[in-house]
């Protein structure tokens, strides 16, 4: 679908974190918002000059068959413009969005195993392709491998617990760098690659997150046998 103006009212804002937002958005009735899992949306917000706009990009957190709205996470960035503003946002508020935009969606035909890779909100494509995947009835193997400084910052890991245990081809990597109680995985999501991935044929890898993570990933993933056009990313910074 070409991109669109549109307004959106917040319906549902949940704190998911010391410094994570969860916000659904919903469309005006009779809207229509067709999208493919894993692009995203310019919001755009007024800027301090009075008449002049703010416009920051954010990855759609939901899958494209919730028709009426779709989510945003978020994660706030000390001293960020666009994210302060979203901190002073109520239920009710009404947003501008620009979409949808980008093409960080998983290629036609899927090959035997699609492997995700994020830390921080940059799961939010992935929430959305994994849901949309899982909701057409693939059979491919689909490795979740998310990265987080503390496990109280692992955002939708109950929900993604749940699609695993009636999805068995899912399967969720979560590692935690600064843990205080998490038994879990500890190393960086790369050493994760390496460890539970072997053999890079019909497998294609999807990073998304800043840029030193996915810099660190694709050296890993070229080190292990991967080509350059099995990966593909979307860098938040
Ligand atoms: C395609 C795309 C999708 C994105 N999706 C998401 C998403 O789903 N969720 C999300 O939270 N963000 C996402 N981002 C990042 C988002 O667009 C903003 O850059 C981010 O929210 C900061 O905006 P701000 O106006 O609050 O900060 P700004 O006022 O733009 O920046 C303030 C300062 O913080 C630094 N900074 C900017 N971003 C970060 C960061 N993430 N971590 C640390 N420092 C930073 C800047 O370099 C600058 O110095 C996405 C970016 C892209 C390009």
């Amino acid at each position: 679908m070409k991109a669109g103006i549109f307004t959106t009212t917040i319906d549902k804002i949940i704190a998911t974190g010391p410094e994570l937002k969860h916000f659904h958005f919903a469309f005006e009735p009779g809207t229509v918002f067709d999208f493919d899992a894993g692009q995203f949306v310019n919001v755009l917000l007024p800027g301090p000059e009075a008449g002049k706009t703010v416009k920051r990009p954010y990855s759609i957190a939901s899958a494209p068959l919730r028709k009426t709205g779709f989510d945003l996470c978020l994660k706030l960035v000390k001293g960020g413009y666009a994210t302060t503003y979203f901190w002073t946002l109520k239920e009710g508020d009404k947003v501008q969005i620009q979409g949808p935009l980008g093409r960080f969606t998983a290629r036609q035909p899927l090959p035997k195993a699609l492997i995700f890779i994020s830390t921080g909100t940059g799961i939010a494509p992935f929430r959305s392709m994994i849901n949309d995947l899982l909701e057409k009835g693939t059979s491919c193997e689909i490795w979740n491998i998310f990265g987080n400084r503390y496990e109280d910052e692992i955002i939708y890991k109950d929900e993604f617990d749940a699609l695993a245990a009636k999805h068995p081809n899912l399967h969720n990597i979560f590692t935690v760098s600064r843990p205080k109680t998490w038994t879990g995985e500890k190393e960086y999501v790369q050493f994760m690659l390496k460890k539970y991935i072997s053999n890079p044929a019909e497998k294609n890898i999807y990073i998304c997150g800043l840029t030193n993570m996915i810099n660190a990933v694709e050296a890993t993933a070229l080190e292990m046998g991967f080509a350059k056009t099995q990966i593909f990313y979307e860098k938040y910074d």
